[in-house]
């Protein structure tokens, strides 16, 4: 769900495994050399900083047109980055560090009920306060009614995105060093380990489960609080630009806007069961994820709705209610997928799943401490059509918010084109993960549900 700037469960801890005890060496990217593996990390860490800039730069100032950095670069060369980005600034600050704090607030102060995470590969299970729902309702009417009353305008935050960004690329760089040293030296739980490499154990992060004090959790402020939260207040606050901008709001930027909000209610109204994703039970609290969540999301995850506030197109109540209809429909059953997997297995699979029993696998595996558990196996409803089904209406509901953009132009679609990459390469990931955790019985599984993504395709 949140941001993911690279593969996952890429890092081999020798002794550890993912989110595991205390490691010794670096080992490599499942089915990557050792070269490919730093050179993707490396790489990463490099490039995705400017990439933010060039992306706001591009879309706010080059009319969405590529050629507009790349005709500056060709003229510039290097120097064209290092004059279109923005220096952070104090006004920068303070509109993060009151958005940061405040969400930190929210996440601690307002109620919610206990809920236990997954046993982790150390045998912990973290525990949580679900009050994401509340802390995202919270936000969008203390927002609205900051804007309504006079307070603040939130047009004052796209006129200093650049700025806002920027300061966003380095404070949180500063915060994965800080989670670095947190990791050596004061980690919260055994769920945590160096690889021994400076830089992987930056990428990856140290701890599964870092937290200051015991309610604070850090992955859940960066992942939901900060980046899931941040992607629904720029989404608001490029609508009340575009007003201020043209009087009025275009119904293209309406559908975009609408159908993001709806995605996003949708993560909080289940956050409880994002603690059981990948994101949270299996990465680590580094780079990869914390800077990623931090910056990638309120950059990349909103730019289709940042281009559209300088081109408003008129889509027409038909067009408009077909792309809302059409995206609505696959936000329901990327949900519905999601809530699928997790009825079954709460309820030990004594549920029916599409009006029938469902089909299972028992399976089993072996935990790092030597204990054989069992585990189940969904193999009907969407789970039945391919293992990794769920990706495809999220790919097409971040194509339906998207669209509103029109074809003038490729970057609207940026986050869509990185989204599939992402989920693919996911899905493949996944897969090598659960084979190695369940063995014949994940080869059971692909025999009866032989596709990974997309039924009859792959
Ligand atoms: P999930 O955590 O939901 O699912 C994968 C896990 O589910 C597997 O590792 C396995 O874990 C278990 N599993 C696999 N097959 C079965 C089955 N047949 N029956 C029961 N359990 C099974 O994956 P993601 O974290 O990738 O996705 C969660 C949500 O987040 C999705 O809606 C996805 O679309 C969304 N997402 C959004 C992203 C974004 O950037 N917009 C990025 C990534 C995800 P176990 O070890 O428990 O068996």
């Amino acid at each position: 769900m949140a941001s993911s700037i690279g593969g996952k469960d890429a890092r081999k801890i020798k002794g550890g495994g993912a989110g595991g005890a205390k490691a010794s060496s670096f080992g490599t990217v499942a089915g990557h050399s050792a070269s490919v593996t730093y050179v993707s990390m490396l790489g990463l860490l490099l490039f995705c900083p400017p990439f933010v800039i060039v992306l706001w730069y591009t879309l706010v100032h080059g009319h969405g047109a590529v050629s507009s950095f790349w005709d500056l670069a060709q003229a510039k060369g290097f120097q064209a980055l290092v004059e279109i980005w923005p220096r952070p600034t104090l006004t920068a600050c303070k509109i993060i560090a009151a958005f940061g704090l405040f969400e930190a607030f929210l996440l601690l102060a307002l109620p919610g009920k206990k809920f236990i995470g997954p046993v982790s590969p150390s045998g912990n299970r973290p525990v949580y306060k679900a009050n994401g729902m509340a802390a995202y309702v919270t936000t969008l009417l203390v927002y609205t009614a900051m804007w309504r009353f006079g307070w603040f305008n939130p047009a004052l935050v796209y006129d200093h995105l650049g700025e806002i960004f920027s300061t966003l690329i380095f404070g949180s760089i500063v915060f994965c060093v800080l989670l670095y040293i947190k990791g050596h030296v004061a980690p919260s739980s055994s769920d945590s380990g160096s690889t021994g490499n400076f830089i992987a154990d930056f990428y990856w992060g140290m701890e599964l489960y870092p937290r200051i004090g015991s309610s604070f959790d850090i992955k859940t402020f960066t992942n939901c609080r900060f980046g899931m939260m941040s992607w629904a207040v720029l989404a608001i606050t490029y609508c009340i630009k575009q007003h201020e901008l043209y009087g009025k709001v275009s119904d293209s930027m309406l559908v975009s806007t609408c159908l993001m909000l709806v995605y996003i209610t949708k993560f909080f109204w289940w956050e409880s069961g994002y603690w059981c994703t990948m994101d949270i039970a299996h990465d680590r609290a580094g780079f990869y994820i914390c800077w990623g969540c931090l910056v990638w999301v309120p950059s990349v995850y909103t730019s289709p709705a940042l281009y559209l506030v300088r081109h408003p197109n008129e889509l027409g109540t038909q067009l408009a209610l077909a792309i809302l209809v059409a995206g609505l429909a696959c936000i329901y059953i990327n949900y519905d997928c999601d809530r699928q997997r997790q009825h079954f297995r709460s309820t030990n699979g004594k549920c029916t799943i599409w009006g029938k029993a469902p089909g299972k696998i028992e399976a089993t595996y072996v935990t790092e401490k030597g204990e054989t558990k069992k585990s189940l196996l969904l193999t009907s409803g969407w789970w039945g059509l391919a293992r990794h089904f769920h990706y495809v209406p999220e790919i097409s509901a971040a194509f339906f918010w998207s669209v509103p953009a029109l074809f003038e132009h490729f970057l609207p679609y940026f986050y869509v084109v990185f989204l599939t990459i992402l989920l693919l390469d996911r899905a493949v990931r996944d897969d090598q993960r659960c084979r190695t955790k369940y063995k014949k019985f994940w080869d059971l599984y692909c025999r009866e549900v032989p596709y990974k993504v997309l039924p009859g395709v792959y």
